[in-house]
Parts: C-alpha cells; structure tokens; sequence
C-alpha cells in the first residue's frame, strides 16, 4: 500500500507497539495519586539512563526547550561561556547562547570532524570560565563526540559542562555521573522510542549552584520550580500526560534489556549500515568506526542531488531517511539507527537507496551490493533474538 512509511531518521524515530499503546490511553488527571507516581517512577528510570543520581528535571518541550534551560537557568549577562561545535547541533548552542545577549567563546572545528578535548580544556581553563557547551552525538553529521575525554579536559577549569545528549542519551554510553557531567539534556523522540515532546535536564549541584545566582529571565523553562514540583510527584505545568505514560514504557523496555546491550545493538547495526553503504560503492561521511553507532552519513555519488534522492526515497518508496543540514544539504544522505530499529530497516534502508540511486541515473557497481554486504555481517555478528 503507498501509505504504508519506514521511518529509518535520527529522530523522531519509530515507536514500539507497547508504547504506542501506551499513550493511546485513556486520559489521566495530571493532578492525581495515579499520574504522581507514574511521575516518580518515570524519572527513577531516567536517572538509571542518564546514569546519575542528579535531579533530573523534565519539560513539555522538544529536545531544544532542554538546551534553552540550560542556557536561561545558569548563565547571567556578560558571563565567559565556550561552545565546541563541529556541525549543525553545535552551532545551535552557540546560537541559543547570542539570543540571551552572551557572546560565546567558540571553539569551531570542520563539519564532520570529533570534538579536540585538548582545545576545549584549554579554552575552559581561561579565568573566569563559567561553563562549556558540547554535543555528544552530532546528528547533522554522525559523529559521537568523545564526552568522558572532554570532561577530563575541562574538568581542572571548574566550570560546568553541559552536553546535548539529544540524539544519543540511551543510544550510546554516557555516564553522566562518572564522567562528572554537570548537565544532560536529551529529548523523548531519539533512542529513548517515544513521541517527540518531552525534555529533560540532569543538573548537578555545581549546576544548581550557578543557577541560584543566574541573572537571566526564564519563566516556563526554570528549573527550580520544576523541581520544587516534581520532588511531589507534581509538574508546575500541565505536562504531556500521553507521553509520559509512553515514555515509562519504553525505558522499561530499555532497562530491561540492559543498556549495554542495546548498545551494542546499535553499534551492530551500524557496522551493517557502513558494510552496505560501501556494498553500494558509495562514501562514508560519518566515521567508519563503532563512534558512529546513531547515525551513518554517507556521501551522494558526483552528479545525484542528495534533496532530490530523499525525495524519490520519500515519495515514491515510502522510506524516510534524512538530508544534510547548511553546507551538507544535497551532498550527504543519513541513516539514522536509534531506538526501535532492527536488521530489516537496515536492509530497507539499502535497498531503497539503490532503487532510489538508479532512478537517479546511479547505478551501483554490484545489484544488491548494498543488502549483500548488510547481511553478510549480521549473518557473521549473529545475536541471540532478533536483533
Ligand atoms: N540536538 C541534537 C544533537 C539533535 O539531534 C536534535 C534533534 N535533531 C536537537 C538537539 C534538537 O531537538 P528538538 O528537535 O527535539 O528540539
């Protein structure tokens, strides 16, 4: 049937049935002894995620409203804040940062490069550094910045680090805690497998300290009063109820595979993408290592226009992949492999990307290079279920 869609993105991504299920239930009462514990029980599963024992705090709200949180909770006019940045999420930071009136120090790499945690820490250790701002899973361009590095870097500086965990919280390794991450922000659509519409902020002591002496105005996004709500189980605001009984859900499905283990999964999978992306005879963006377990670049063959391929993916096969964002646009396709996806979106993925190759006049080296690679390596990395 035409309608019939794969959603094979970095987000929002594909929902499991039981989750689906979950926010298709009846309405509750946020203010209701039902909806408080679910609350509760919600956010203990987060912390374990999040692998912390901080407050975490959460926002009806994309991704984004977590990151501006950050920002409007923590830093005052004329504060000394660095950005590292090396793709489209990065730049966001920075952006978000001018819109409250501060000029960030940036620390700018080439698109597509990983973060250097040695210019980081050098430019946090300049005096009077408050905070730094990174990515760790860089989504415009697949490259998963190494967090635990940055954070021994820009730890003799004192000042906080805030990473976006967006597109990797859950998907990837990140140990807040031992890492010593001051503030993790994430969203509920990526590797966590629910709808987009729910925001989260862990915020360590260091955090809330800056926080209390903050000068800049926020009024839905403060994190005090949500936490003064939620430690009752309550919202200051009315929350996505729906969401949060998905969410619950979903992380329980999480937990109890173990995270390790969807780790894993996800770096399996995205070894498979990058053995069929070359199957294709197509170029790698992303790094061709287990760094890239999110999202696979790949480099659009000389004459194909990457929108135009998107959009025969799109329009006439139903598979919803994603383009490149600013100087990436039309030169790069994405595949992204977080959350609820298994070996067939891969080899859907491949196969789609071939047929939508040759009507594009690309015809690749080898028919079915793509899936042959694919299943080759899940044949030769077999896992116990299905993956
Ligand atoms: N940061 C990263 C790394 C992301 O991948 C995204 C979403 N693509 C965002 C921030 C923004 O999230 P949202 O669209 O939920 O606001």
């Amino acid at each position: 049937v035409s309608s019939k869609r794969y959603l094979i993105t970095p987000g929002p991504t594909p929902i499991p049935p039981e989750v689906a299920a979950a926010a298709a239930a009846p309405m509750q009462h946020h203010r209701s002894p039902e909806f408080r514990a679910l609350l509760i029980e919600t956010l203990g599963r987060l912390q374990q995620v999040f692998a912390t024992e901080n407050d975490i705090v959460l926002f009806t709200g994309s991704g984004t409203a977590a990151m501006e949180s950050a920002v409007a909770n923590m830093l005052s006019p004329g504060d000394r804040v660095v950005v590292a940045t090396a793709g489209n999420f990065g730049d966001r930071w920075v952006k978000l940062i001018r819109s409250y009136g501060l000029e960030p120090v940036v620390v700018e790499q080439p698109w597509g490069e990983r973060l250097d945690p040695a210019r980081i820490g050098a430019a946090a250790s300049e005096e009077g550094t408050k905070a730094v701002f990174v990515t760790h899973s860089e989504t415009s361009t697949g490259v998963v910045h190494d967090v635990e590095a940055i954070a021994a870097a820009v730890a003799p500086s004192g000042a906080v680090l805030v990473v976006d965990a967006v597109s990797s919280l859950g998907g990837v390794e990140l140990a807040t805690d031992a890492w010593g991450v001051d503030v993790v922000v994430s969203g509920s659509q990526k590797a966590l497998m629910s709808p987009p519409g729910l925001a989260f902020a862990s915020v360590s002591e260091k955090a809330w300290k800056l926080a209390e002496r903050s000068q800049l105005p926020r009024y839905y996004l403060d994190w005090r009063r949500a936490a003064d709500s939620q430690v009752k189980g309550d919202t200051a605001f009315t929350p996505a109820v729906s969401i949060v009984l998905a969410l619950r859900t979903a992380l329980d499905l999480i937990l109890t595979q173990g995270l390790a283990n969807v780790w894993e999964h996800n770096r399996r999978l995205a070894r498979a993408t990058r053995a069929g992306v070359k199957g294709l005879g197509l170029d790698l963006y992303s790094p061709d290592d287990d760094s890239s377990a999110m999202v696979t670049a790949l480099l659009m063959p000389e004459g194909v226009d990457g929108q135009e391929c998107y959009t025969v993916l799109r329009d006439r096969h139903g598979i919803v992949l994603a383009g490149g964002h600013g100087p990436l646009r039309g030169r790069i396709m994405r595949i992204g492999h977080m959350g609820y996806m298994n070996e067939f979106d891969i080899v859907t993925a491949l196969a789609g990307l071939e047929m939508a190759l040759a009507q594009l006049g690309h015809t690749p080296p080898v028919p079915g290079g793509g899936v042959a690679a694919a299943t080759a390596l899940f044949a030769a990395e077999p896992v116990p279920v299905d993956g």
